[in-house]
């Protein structure tokens, strides 16, 4: 996987040199840095979508003693190992865009909340940070800049997927259970130990420095008119080149399924378990928030696999990683896979099926959190999507592998 990863991508994967985006940033105000966010229209990359500048406005905004920035590196998604990839082999720009954070929101302190089966991880990044401290990108008077004052600590988490969702994450932080919280409040005002907190994800942090160099109408040239800039896609599968690849928004699938070798694709898994199965009559659909939106996971599945299996093993997923909260999650995931062990030994009937996939709609709007908001999409998607394979599964149909 190592051979096949696009080191040559228009935005993250472009030249950066450690500390020349906090230099920027702190001959900047806060102000400035915002707007120049809000000009780029950059999306948070975890994959909700949600305007950064926003996020980063309303928490700079809230008033308090202490603020602080998290990065959430709770990488637990299927198929998605692109943060990995940038926490391993570009640090500089994860770690620099959470001093950026700091300065333009007003934080001292940044949190890395680490996937728990990252631990291999730590040494590396706490060597990392020692090596800013020894430089003067971390500490009190950050490059001369005085009164600035930042630093970084990593927490390591304890593998529950649960807990990339924000709220979940600052929850676990703070030594508790990893539940969601009601919202409102929102963490920009009520966040981690009840003060203002900004949770980012890896990639959008490690896309900061440059827009804060290079500037927003550099970013704007890459992408589309709503989705800017570039995205990193963990590609898995079947195909001959799997990897991590940096392409910008609006790329179609059949243009990335060139990129990396597939042959005979029946179906693309984009945004993992928790995303859409896409057939190949809608390969030409592009990687997008206007049309595809995703975190960045693609799965690539080829015409020996059977979408019953496939759909088996997400749900099963979802049944292990509900954290039980609320009852649209907690009954209607299980429900969901009972349905798919009844296609698979031909007890099902069209009008039960028709039913569970109105259960899914319902959780997919009264789930209190988006695991169990987006736990329905491959159901629904591989139901509707390849429904003559699956149903034919029990009459003798493809048997083939997951
Ligand atoms: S949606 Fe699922 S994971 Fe989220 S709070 Fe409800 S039970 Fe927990």
């Amino acid at each position: 996987m190592n051979k096949n990863k696009n080191r040559q991508g228009k935005v993250i994967f472009s030249e950066y040199l450690r500390g020349d985006g906090i230099k920027k940033a702190i001959s900047l105000k806060r102000e400035e840095i915002l707007l120049e966010l809000k000009t780029s229209k950059l999306k948070g990359r975890g994959g909700a979508g949600f305007p950064t500048s926003t996020k980063w406005m309303l928490t700079a905004a809230s008033i308090s003693d202490e603020k602080y920035i998290i990065c959430n590196a709770d990488e637990g998604e299927p198929g998605t190992f692109k943060d990995r990839v940038l926490l391993v082999e570009y640090p500089e720009l994860v770690m620099d865009g959470m001093v950026i954070a700091g300065y333009t929101i007003g934080a001292k302190k940044g949190i890395i909340y680490l996937r728990g089966e990252y631990e291999y991880l730590l040494k590396s990044l706490q060597d990392y940070l020692n090596e800013m401290r020894k430089d003067n990108l971390l500490g009190k008077d950050i490059l001369g800049k005085v009164g600035f004052e930042f630093d970084i600590e990593i927490f390591l988490g304890s593998g529950a997927y649960v807990c990339g969702e924000e709220t979940a994450l600052i929850e676990s932080l703070e030594g508790n259970r990893g539940e969601a919280r009601n919202r409102p409040p929102y963490p920009v005002n009520t966040g981690y130990n009840g003060k203002p907190t900004s949770v980012n994800n890896v990639e959008t942090l490690a896309t900061i420095p440059h827009i804060v160099l290079k500037g927003a109408e550099w970013f704007l040239n890459v992408g589309t008119d709503n989705s800017s800039g570039s995205k990193l896609f963990s590609v898995s599968g079947d195909c001959a080149k799997p990897g991590v690849y940096e392409l910008p928004w609006g790329t179609t699938i059949n243009e990335l399924l060139n990129l990396v070798e597939a042959k005979n694709t029946k179906a693309v898994q984009i945004g993992g378990a928790s995303g859409f199965c896409i057939p190949k009559s809608q390969f030409d659909r592009k990687l997008s928030y206007e049309d595809i939106s995703t975190g960045g996971s693609v799965i690539i599945f080829n015409e020996s696999r059977n979408m019953l299996k496939v759909l088996k093993n997400f749900m099963e997923f979802f049944v292990e990683e509900s954290c039980g909260q609320c009852t649209p999650c907690r009954i209607g995931n299980v429900k969901l896979l009972e349905g798919v062990e009844m296609i698979e030994k031909g007890e099902h009937t069209f009008t039960y099926l028709n039913k569970l996939k109105d259960l899914g709609k319902t959780m997919q709007v009264a789930s209190k959190c988006g695991l169990g908001q987006s736990s329905p999409n491959s159901f629904i998607s591989i139901l509707e999507n390849f429904k003559d394979e699956v149903l034919n599964y029990s009459n003798g149909g493809n048997n083939g592998r997951i």
